[in-house]
């Protein structure tokens, strides 16, 4: 079923819908499949290792092979920080963020429902994967991006992959508002993260956190928060692997956006239940320049609920944890994937991370997305001659 998280009205499967025909709300879909963690042995390290818990026919799935990301442990990092931490690398997934997760499901049920065009709006990464799955089904892509304000690496993907891309004069808010209308009118089939298939996809990054530790939950789980569909959708994972009794405790869920772009930070300071828009969101971190977020009463629900928390960062907070990662622990992200590992250092510093937690952060997409900004953040290379004797004079003063 697809139900309304407001008024529970409830949907059939086949169903195009995007919000709530009763009240407005947004949607999720329902699962529960009744399977023992065993049937998971033995099967390839993908995110449909977990079929069972995801709403499409598993005999006729669109797949890069997405999901089974790296799940590294950093002692080094950790013990600089205070805190046991694991890092899970969604930049490994096929087109260099975890959309491809929701992507592959979206696409799957694009196909089930026999639909020819496939659109989104995006800052970047849901182009770059949805033109990617788009192309290996077969389906025609159709992108909305914000001019000027999308990292080069994910440009390159979208058009490459053979989306038609079309650029907005206007911020992500807006790209959003004008492909839903034209979802709406029927034109094409909304892959954003309103459309709540891509959730289910996305949800599988939870699972693997659960079986990574051992069917165990961390303390904490942190990330960056955007649109606001990755940490509904991660926690919506844990709580369906909690009801089937495959693990005992749940963890905090908590939530980092960048100063300017911080409306889910701001009702939750508040103890509000929704959002009031961000009007001019603005970051270096493109992935999550986003002011009003789709997802928010799901994730300021998931916050709430698990007893989480939600922090802002400044960008050159965002930057140096960039680099702090990149040089400590040898994990390349693009700026707003380090959002969680700023949020991280900020949370143990102002004491809401206890020291010795087990904290889980989610890097979500890969450092070559955005090669810019990572130039722009180093000193140049040296320009030398071919010759044995300058080098030799150079590594000697270093
Ligand atoms: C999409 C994205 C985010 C934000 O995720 P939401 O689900 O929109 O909150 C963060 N980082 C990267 C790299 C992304 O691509
Ligand atoms: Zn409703």
């Amino acid at each position: 079923m697809i139900k309304c998280i407001t008024c529970g009205a409830e949907y059939d499967l086949g169903e195009i819908i995007y919000t709530c025909k009763e009240c407005g709300s947004i949607l999720e879909v329902t699962c529960e499949p009744d399977v023992s963690k065993d049937v998971f042995n033995c099967r390839k390290s993908t995110m449909w290792k977990y079929k069972e818990f995801m709403p499409v026919d598993p005999a006729r799935i669109v797949t890069l092979e997405e999901g089974g990301t790296p799940f590294c442990k950093c002692d080094k990092l950790g013990e600089e920080l205070g805190v046991e931490l694991y890092v899970k690398v969604e930049g490994s997934n096929p087109t260099g963020s975890f959309k491809d997760r929701g992507m592959s499901v979206g696409i799957t049920k694009a196909m089930e429902l026999g639909v020819s065009t496939v659109g989104c709006a995006s800052t970047g990464n849901t182009s770059a994967s949805l033109a990617a799955y788009a192309a290996r089904a077969g389906l025609r892509c159709v992108v909305l991006l914000p001019s000027g304000k999308v990292a080069l690496g994910k440009l390159a993907q979208a058009m490459f992959h053979g989306a038609e891309v079309l650029s907005i004069r206007g911020n992500f808010d807006e790209a959003l508002e004008t492909v839903t209308a034209l979802a709406l009118e029927g034109k094409l089939y909304l892959l954003n993260s309103v459309n709540p298939f891509r959730l289910e996809g996305q949800k599988s990054i939870g699972f693997e956190i659960v079986d990574d530790l051992g069917w165990k939950s961390p303390d904490r789980i942190i990330l960056p928060v955007g649109n606001a569909g990755n940490i509904s959708a991660i926690w919506k994972g844990i709580n369906e692997f909690h009801r089937a009794g495959f693990m005992e405790d749940l963890p905090m869920m908590t939530g980092i956006q960048a100063e300017g772009a911080a409306p889910i930070v701001r009702a939750i300071r508040e103890n509000k239940k929704d959002i009031v828009p961000f009007e001019n969101p603005e970051t270096i971190a493109t992935a999550i320049r986003i002011g009003a977020p789709v997802s928010a009463l799901k994730a300021i629900r998931a916050i709430n609920e698990s007893g989480g928390f939600a922090e802002t960062v400044t960008d050159e907070e965002i930057l140096s944890a960039q680099k702090l990662l990149a040089r400590t622990e040898g994990i390349g992200v693009e700026p707003a994937s380090a959002a969680s590992i700023a949020g991280l250092k900020k949370l143990v510093e102002n004491g809401e991370v206890d020291k010795n937690e087990q904290v889980v952060c989610i890097v979500t997409g890969h450092l070559l997305k955005d090669p810019n900004t990572a130039i722009d953040a180093c000193v140049k290379p040296v320009e030398i001659d071919a010759d044995i004797n300058e080098l030799s004079r150079i590594l000697s003063q270093g």
